[in-house]
C-alpha cells in the first residue's frame, strides 16, 4: 500500500539511533522514581517533567490551572495527537512488603524498582524521550504532538483531561495512553463508579437490642442480597463481566453501648459496557426493598485541591469505554508499532481505569494505550519495569507520532 511505504520512509529515520538517547532516558526515569508524587502533591515531578522538556529542545512547554505540564511539538493548525501520562503515583503501602527502597529508583537485573516505575512514569519518561528524538532530529510533522502530563489520575481519572480539554481548550483528534500494556495494544476497559448507601436503623440502649433496630444488622443483610447481585452482573465478550464489593463500612452511632440507628456504606462498582450509573443505582436500590432495609443509596462524590491550588468535584462516575477493532486509530497504531517492534502487538483490554474514561468514554475522542512494563506490577509491592521495554518503547513512540500524524493529516481519509 501506498501510504505504508510512505509513513515507513517518514518514520524510519526515528526508529534508527535511538540507543544513544536510551540512557539520558532511563536517568530521567531514575529522578522521577526518587521524587515522590502522591496525587495532589505532583509539584516536584512537574518541574522535573518541565525541565525534562526543555532540555529536550520541545518548542513550547507550559503548566495548565491544575498543574499539568503541557509539552507541544509539531505543526499547530492541524490533527493533534496527544501522549498522556499520569505524574502521581499511589502511596507505597506498607514498606515492610517491600525488598527494596520504594524511592530508590535501584537498577537489579535489567529492571528499575520504585513505587510509579511502571504506573506510570516508566511510560511517561519513555513518551516526553520519544517526542524528544523527533525535535532532535527536527522531524517535521504534518501536525501537532502534545505531551500532556497530568496530575491525580490515582484518584480521579479523567479529570484532569476534562480540564485539558473543557477548560484549557486543547482538542487532540487521537489520543494514545501510555498505561503499562506489556508492549501491547490496549482498546478499552471496564468503567466504575462509588455508590455510598445510608443505611439506616433505630436506636435505643445496647441492653435492649429489640426496643430498636439496628442499622449494623440491617446492612449485614444488605451485603448478602448485594453479593447475589454481583453475582448477575451483565457481561461484555471482550471487557468481561461488571462487578460490585462493599469495600466500607461504618457506624454513626453515639456510643459503643447504643443500637447504631445509622451506617455508611461504600460499594465500588464496576461498569461493564452497556451498563449505565442509573442502572447501577436502581440495582441497589432494589436490593435495599428485597431485603426490607430502609435507606438511600447515591453516587460519591469527589472533592480536590491539585498542587497549583486549584480546586475541582464532581460525581465518581467513569464510564467504560472500548475501541472498535476496525477503528483506523487502532490499526494504524499496530501497523506502525509492528515496524517498530518487529511483531505485530497484540489487542487486549487494561483490568484497572484510566484517563480514557474521560477522552474516549465521555466524549468520544478516539483512545488507545501502548506502554511498556507489566500492568499487574501496579500498586503493588517491588514494583518494576524492565528497561529494556523502556529503551524500545522510545523509538517506537516517536515513529507511532510520525505515523498517526500522516494518517490524520491525509485528505478524505
Ligand atoms: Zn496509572
Amino acid at each position: 500500500m501506498v501510504f505504508s511505504s510512505l509513513t515507513y520512509r517518514n518514520s524510519d529515520p526515528v526508529r534508527k539511533d535511538a540507543n544513544n538517547d536510551a540512557s539520558a532516558c532511563i536517568g530521567f526515569l531514575q529522578r522521577l522514581v526518587q521524587t515522590p508524587s502522591l496525587s495532589g502533591q505532583e509539584a516536584a515531578v512537574a518541574r522535573l517533567v518541565t525541565a525534562e522538556m526543555h532540555r529536550l529542545n520541545y518548542p513550547d512547554v507550559r503548566v495548565d490551572r491544575i498543574g499539568n505540564i503541557i509539552g507541544r511539538y509539531g505543526k499547530p493548525g492541524g490533527p493533534i495527537l496527544l501522549l498522556n501520562g499520569h505524574m502521581d503515583t499511589v502511596g507505597v503501602g506498607d514498606p515492610g512488603a517491600w525488598t527494596r527502597d520504594p524511592f530508590g529508583g535501584e537498577i537489579i537485573d535489567g529492571y528499575l524498582y520504585g513505587r510509579g516505575s511502571v504506573d506510570m512514569k516508566g511510560p511517561l519518561a519513555a513518551m516526553i524521550h520519544g517526542v524528544g528524538l523527533l525535535a532532535a532530529r527536527g522531524v517535521e510533522l504534518p501536525g501537532e504532538v502534545i505531551v500532556a502530563a497530568v496530575v491525580q489520575e490515582e484518584p480521579t481519572e479523567g479529570m484532569a483531561m476534562r480540564v485539558l480539554v473543557e477548560e484549557e481548550g486543547v482538542r487532540p483528534d487521537w489520543v494514545v495512553l501510555g498505561e503499562p500494556t506489556n508492549m501491547q495494544v490496549a482498546r478499552g476497559q471496564r468503567g466504575r463508579m462509588e455508590i455510598k448507601v445510608e443505611v439506616l436503623g433505630r436506636s435505643c440502649h445496647a441492653s435492649e437490642p429489640d426496643a430498636g433496630e439496628n442499622a449494623l444488622s440491617n446492612a449485614a443483610r444488605l451485603i448478602f442480597g448485594l453479593d447475589l447481585l454481583g453475582a448477575n452482573l451483565m457481561n461484555d465478550a471482550v471487557l468481561g463481566r461488571g462487578t460490585l464489593a462493599v469495600t466500607q463500612l461504618t457506624t454513626v452511632a453515639g456510643s459503643r453501648n447504643v443500637i447504631p440507628d445509622r451506617c455508611d456504606m461504600v460499594i465500588d462498582r464496576r461498569l461493564t459496557l452497556g451498563e449505565t450509573p442509573n442502572r447501577a443505582l436502581a440495582e441497589v436500590e432494589t436490593t435495599l426493598q428485597r431485603e426490607g432495609v430502609r435507606g438511600t443509596v447515591d453516587v460519591s462524590n469527589y472533592r480536590s485541591v491539585s498542587y497549583s491550588g486549584y480546586e475541582t468535584s464532581g460525581p465518581e462516575i467513569y464510564p467504560a469505554w472500548l475501541l472498535a477493532e476496525d477503528h483506523p486509530l487502532l490499526r494504524r497504531a499496530c501497523d506502525s508499532l509492528e515496524r517498530s517492534l518487529g511483531r505485530r502487538p497484540p489487542l487486549r483490554t487494561w483490568p484497572f481505569s484510566t484517563d480514557g474514561v474521560y477522552t474516549m468514554g465521555m466524549v468520544g475522542i478516539p483512545t488507545i494505550g501502548f506502554g511498556p512494563g507489566e500492568s499487574r506490577r501496579a500498586h503493588t509491592s517491588d514494583e518494576r519495569i524492565l528497561l529494556d521495554d523502556v529503551n524500545r518503547a522510545v523509538p517506537a513512540y516517536a515513529a507511532l507520532v510520525v505515523d498517526l500524524l500522516h494518517y490524520l493529516a491525509r485528505p478524505n481519509r
